[in-house]
Formats: C-alpha cells, sequence, structure tokens
C-alpha cells in the first residue's frame, strides 16, 4: 500500500514562517513538545511500514522542515497514497472532573468521515486499547488532514497527564504501539484485498 506518514505540527503549519509546537507540557523543569514527539514516532512508523513492504513517505523529516497543512495532502495527492495517517500527541490544559484524578489520558484515534476509515480507527483502537483507556471519535471537518479520502489521525496520548507521559516517553511502549499499528495497517489492505 502507498502510505503518507504526516508528524503533525512543525513549521509554516498554519502560517506561513511560525513554527507551530502543537501542544506543550512541563515535566520536572523540562518542556516537551508535541511537533518533536509527533516526528520520532512518526519516524518509526515510516519505518515498520517500509519493513512491511509498504511504499512509505513522510510529510515532513526534520523538526524545522517547512511543511504547511495544505503542503501535506498535497504530498499525499503526489505520491497517490491510499492511506494518510497523521501523528499526535494530545494535551488537557484545562482539566476537569471527567477522570477520577482530573486528568484526561489514553490513547484516541480519529478517522476522516468515510467507513473506511472510521473501520481502520476502530480497528487501530482495539489492537492498541488492550488495557487503555481508548477512544474512536469521527473527526471534526476542521481537521485537515482527515479530508483525504482514507485518513486516520493517532493521538498517541496526553502529554500534559503525568501517566500518559511516563508511557510516551518509554521507547519500548512507543515501539509496541508503532508494530502493532503497523500490524492493523498491513492486515487491513490484505482484508481488502481478499474481499475483492
Ligand atoms: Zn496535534
Amino acid at each position: 500500500m502507498r502510505i503518507m506518514i504526516d508528524p503533525g505540527h512543525g513549521m509554516d503549519n498554519r502560517r506561513r514562517g511560525i513554527y507551530d509546537p502543537g501542544a506543550v507540557a512541563n515535566h520536572g523543569g523540562t518542556r516537551h513538545e508535541e511537533a518533536t514527539l509527533n516526528l520520532e514516532v512518526a519516524t518509526k512508523l515510516h519505518d515498520a511500514l517500509r519493513a512491511a513492504g509498504h511504499t512509505v513517505k513522510m510529510s515532513r523529516t526534520r523538526t524545522r522542515e517547512t511543511c504547511g497543512l495544505r503542503r501535506r495532502l498535497e504530498i499525499a495527492s503526489a505520491m497517490s497514497a491510499e492511506l494518510v495517517v497523521s501523528i499526535h500527541h494530545n494535551a488537557d490544559p484545562i482539566p476537569g472532573d471527567d477522570e477520577p484524578d482530573g486528568r484526561v489520558k489514553g490513547f484516541q484515534v480519529l478517522h476522516g468521515p468515510n467507513q473506511a476509515s472510521e473501520k481502520l480507527a476502530r480497528a487501530v483502537t482495539a489492537a492498541v486499547g488492550e488495557g487503555r483507556r481508548v477512544r474512536v471519535v469521527t473527526a471534526r471537518s476542521n481537521l485537515y488532514v482527515l479530508r483525504y479520502r482514507f485518513s486516520i489521525l493517532i493521538e498517541m496520548g496526553f502529554i500534559d497527564d503525568p501517566e500518559d507521559f511516563v508511557l510516551l516517553t518509554d521507547p519500548a511502549w512507543v515501539d509496541q504501539v508503532v508494530s502493532v499499528v503497523a500490524d492493523v495497517i498491513t492486515s487491513y489492505e490484505t482484508e481488502s484485498n481478499d474481499a475483492s
């Protein structure tokens, strides 16, 4: 399958000349930016999908690489991508009371407004979900990359939540999630081929 992996945020994301760090959190006096974490996870997913035989491209491969939102879908179209996977990390700057400790946490997959994307989002969530709080969410129309005909957006977890942060910065956990996601995408493709 031809797949475009999109590490969310970064240079020129929303406005030309402006670096968009995405969600930001402080842990132990160190500032952590979503755009950087996205790039790390996306690179791992790129490698895993490539190893599984897919043709994979990334919308950006470096921290300061220029990549506006529109450009991301142009890259996908240019390679005739059959799937777009955007990688993000969440934050909940105003903790509410919907969680026992007042903090939102967990893994989340958003999908474009069509059945194929929803089916893949559900499959990824189910596979990663073991023992974690997970959600499948239909995309809001303001999520630009999810306008692509077959697309999912993975929110790895909440970088401002202390529990999630431990997982998100544990290379073993990230590798595990990446390998599960790559497996789900690969078996999704096999299933689709069998059906046609
Ligand atoms: Zn984001």
